[in-house]
């Protein structure tokens, strides 16, 4: 295999793994317990941190993205939870605090556009909230949410600040120590280019606190045990070897690019997904536009708005047809709208060819209606 075969999968989630992190799993099994793995989980612990930007240890759990929002939720302060609900995954995120036996108010919020800060200070001076339950990149919508600036009214009316950065961490600046955020978590398969399979996340020295007195935390999610078994650069039980070998090759090259640089190659992504809608709608005259608003847009996924008569699931399969795998609409946008998953180890260069299936999906299913 060569990388040549990369830049084809455009999916917000699984995303494309470089074949060199594919192979790195092939590897053969080596003791948990053992010098040789604490030596290989001291450098993913070291390497996650710079991901986070964090001091803080990096709980690593073989789970997908959700176990960490259930550990968030369950060791969350006492009180009721005010969820920020503005697409599908934030919708979850409420569900999953009712799930956990949390009584859950919901901040509602438009799919596509992010809390108005105003309406958020309104809700936590009304009510007094243990947390607050943000996400940070809405992958159903494309939107991105400032959790900084949220995480910090939060705290001024003495709420914790939970924060699903499941398409953020890896893709969106996230500064966990800076922004004085409690919790926030990713998988694997999202920004960070992996197989699916894993869960990062941090917290505070705060939600430490109260994880300690909570009083049904669990096992396997618990945070105080992540925390124990970090520091001693192992795992609380059997590690996902194989993933960690992946994860540990995909470390090095995140560190090789640096944070700011791979930053700025997702705004790169995402501005070009707009410059190409844009240069659509003047060309064609399509109704086709960016969901989410200017300035509030996830530099790692675009939910692009149809024409009437259009269906997400006609542009995924018309482009699907030219090679290239793009995602359809989610839950109640799954109609009107597709997505464009321009995170990982994709560049300009490769989305561009996704951009030109796309572009030929919609010529072949819209008729040029020019500008009347
Ligand atoms: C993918 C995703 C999730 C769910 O992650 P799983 O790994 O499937 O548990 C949650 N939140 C957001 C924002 C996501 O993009």
């Amino acid at each position: 295999m060569t990388t040549a075969s990369f830049g084809t999968f455009f999916l917000p989630g699984p995303t494309e793994v470089r074949p060199e992190v594919l192979m790195a799993m092939t590897k053969p099994m080596i003791p948990h317990r053992g010098r040789d793995f604490e030596t290989l989980f001291a450098r993913i612990q070291a390497g996650l941190r710079s991901v986070f930007r964090t001091s803080r240890p990096i709980f690593v759990s073989t789970s997908s993205a959700t176990g960490l929002m259930e550990s968030a939720v369950r060791c969350a302060p006492a009180g009721p939870i005010l969820a920020i609900v503005n697409g599908a995954f934030s919708e979850r995120f409420a569900q999953l605090a009712r799930a956990c036996d949390r009584e859950v108010d919901v901040l509602d919020v438009r799919w596509g556009e992010v809390p108005a800060l105003d309406d958020l200070e309104a809700r936590l001076r009304a009510r007094r909230y243990g947390a607050v339950t943000v996400v940070h990149s809405e992958t159903s919508t494309g939107a991105l949410t400032d959790v900084a600036a949220v995480c910090a009214l939060a705290r001024v009316h003495g709420a914790a600040c939970l924060v699903d950065s499941v398409t953020g961490v890896g893709g969106a600046p996230l500064l966990f120590d800076d922004w004085g955020l409690d919790f926030a978590l990713t998988g694997s398969q999202k920004a960070l280019a992996l197989p699916p399979g894993l869960a990062f996340g941090v917290a505070s020295e705060d939600h430490m606190r109260h994880a300690r007195q909570a009083p049904a935390r669990g096992l396997y999610f618990d945070p105080v045990e992540f925390e124990q078994y970090a520091v001693k650069n192992q795992t609380p039980n059997t590690p996902a070897l194989s993933l960690l070998y992946a994860l540990d090759v995909q470390l090095e090259r995140v560190a090789a690019e640096g944070m700011e640089a791979r930053w700025a190659r997702h705004a790169a992504m995402a501005t070009r997904t707009e410059a190409w809608v844009r240069d659509r709608a003047e060309r064609r005259g399509d109704v086709v536009d960016i969901l989410a608003p200017e300035g509030a847009r996830s530099p790692t996924v675009s939910a692009v708005t149809l024409p009437p008569g259009v269906r997400g699931s006609d542009v995924v399969a018309a482009v699907a047809a030219e090679g290239i795998v793009v995602g359809g609409g989610y839950g109640k946008l799954r109609d009107g709208t597709f997505r464009i998953g321009h995170m990982g180890d994709h560049t300009v260069e490769t989305l561009d060819r996704c951009l030109t299936a796309c572009d030929a999906a919609l010529d072949a299913l819209t008729p040029a209606v020019g500008r009347g």
